[in-house]
């Protein structure tokens, strides 16, 4: 089980996530757009195993909120995901600091499997 801070300013597809996730046992907490997800996390004292986020949001978008939280809490690993071709060109910028990025729309089944590709400890192709 990990801890995940979800930020998404579309209220169904919020809910769709938060949902999916729950299903394996995370625990979710929900914010609907980027200066609020950093808000929680500047307050939260025992920290977050993820932070999923969105692109396209309106006050702080999940470029601004992934340098933010780069600078800040350099361990967080940070998975974003967006419908929009021109923003994941502008995500593939940030390869350092961004783990994936999950192309909208996507399945409950998809979505539970890149976040638990994030959360594996090791590469999958490690076989030998
Ligand atoms: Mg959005």
């Amino acid at each position: 089980m990990a801890k995940i801070l979800l930020a998404e300013d579309d209220d169904s597809v919020r809910a769709f996530v938060k949902r999916a996730l729950e299903l394996d046992g995370h625990s979710v907490t929900a914010a609907e757009d980027g200066a609020l997800a950093l808000e929680i996390l500047e307050d939260t004292s025992d920290g977050f195993d993820l932070l999923l986020s969105d692109i396209k949001m309106p006050v702080m978008d999940g470029i601004a909120l992934a340098l933010n939280v780069a600078k800040t809490f350099p361990d967080l690993p940070i998975l974003l995901m967006t419908g929009y071709a021109d923003q994941r060109e502008r995500a593939h910028g940030l390869d350092q600091l961004v783990r994936d990025i999950v192309p909208k729309p996507f399945t409950l089944a998809e979505i539970r499997a890149a976040v638990t590709r994030v959360l594996a400890p090791f590469p999958a192709e490690i076989a030998c």
